[in-house]
């Protein structure tokens, strides 16, 4: 009997090895999987054993089921609506992070912008008529320690604090995106969500992954592409912000997405676009709002404050366009080329 059971577990160690040796001969394909979410495109690419498009699209229902404010049944959306909520796992990430970046930026960065964001007309309802006041009584409904995290619970100070994730969840996304094609196995792998990035490893031709940098120049349509450098990485997370997609005139008032918390009013600076990496893609795209709303000067102080993170901001300046680095920031020839 116990020679029976020797003989067994060995036949199933051998069958064990069997297949693992098997699995890594089969020969590993570059895949892409595009598609839409959260109001924008995604090019996923990794090189992979099988096609794992059921599981990107599981990650992506997953973001917008935790941050979505145009998915009623989010996380967000229900607490926005004063519901009791006991959060996910995503979206106490994303909170965490949202809520340091938010300290390190003074309150540039601030989820609790959505009554504002609202009512300037870049939400999800109706655009407001704006007065000094109506920015005034709403901004007495803004301020990101106004939240708090009891265990699984988000707590307000005010029922009418509302709050919108749209400045990090599509870093938040293609960090999930690329955990989960890490946790498969692929080493080489670019997630692109509506310009956010994640790349590991080498692309199909075995270079390192080429990634665009976008020319900021007004484009509301988003169907512009003229690039202003591209650099080469081999690990990064990056996140691009700018106010030339975006944006409306009022008259002669020109009106962006990007709202500062501190003021109520969009920002309105010659800050063009801010590129930031990051040791992860949340942070980096939470960062690169933060800069568009501190301006350059106090952008590159804030991003030389941290362990992780560079930025490339470019500035215009008497119709011309500059370059403004951090310390960190490497790809520096590929910017002057
Ligand atoms: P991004 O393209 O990542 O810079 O995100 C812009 C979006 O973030 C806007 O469309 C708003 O939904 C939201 N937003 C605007 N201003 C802020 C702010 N100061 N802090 C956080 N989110 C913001
Ligand atoms: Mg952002």
């Amino acid at each position: 009997m116990n020679r029976h059971r020797t003989w067994l577990a060995l036949t199933m160690a051998a069958l064990c090895v069997g297949l693992l040796v098997w699995n890594n001969d089969r020969p590993q394909h570059y895949y892409h999987h595009s598609g839409e979410v959260f109001g924008t495109l995604y090019n996923i690419r990794y090189q992979a054993h099988a096609n794992l498009s059921d599981s990107i699209r599981q990650c992506l229902k997953q973001v917008d089921d935790a941050l979505s404010m145009f998915n009623q049944n989010s996380d967000l959306s229900r607490i926005n609506r004063n519901e009791p909520v006991t959060v996910s796992t995503d979206f106490l990430r994303v909170f965490t992070e949202a809520q340091s970046v938010s300290d390190l930026s003074g309150g540039a960065f601030d989820m609790t912008v959505a009554p504002l964001v609202n009512a300037w007309g870049f939400g999800f309802e109706n655009k407001a008529q704006m007065t000094a006041e109506r920015v005034d009584s709403l901004r007495a409904l803004i301020g990101y320690r106004r939240i708090h995290l009891q265990g699984r619970q988000i707590v307000k100070d005010h029922p009418a604090i509302r709050l919108d994730a749209g400045a990090i969840a599509k870093g938040f996304a293609c960090d999930k995106v690329a955990e989960m094609l890490r946790r498969q196995g692929c080493t080489n792998l670019l997630v692109d969500i509506g310009g956010e990035v994640v790349a590991r490893g080498k692309n199909s031709k075995g270079e390192l992954w080429t990634i665009g940098l976008t020319k900021p120049i007004d484009d509301p349509t988003g169907t512009r592409q003229e690039l202003q450098a591209t650099l080469r990485y081999d690990s990064v997370c990056m996140a691009t912000s700018g106010n030339y997609r975006n944006f409306y005139y009022e008259g002669t008032e020109r009106r962006s997405h990007t709202i500062d918390p501190r003021t109520g009013y969009p920002v309105q600076h010659n800050l063009l676009s801010a590129t930031v990496t990051a040791s992860s893609c949340m942070r980096a795209d939470a960062l690169a709002t933060a800069c568009m709303v501190l301006g350059a000067e106090e952008a590159v102080r804030m991003i030389d404050q941290t362990d992780d993170a560079a930025c490339c901001l470019i500035v215009g300046e008497n119709d011309k366009q500059v370059f403004v680095l951090s310390k960190r920031w490497t790809h520096i020839e590929e910017l002057i080329k």
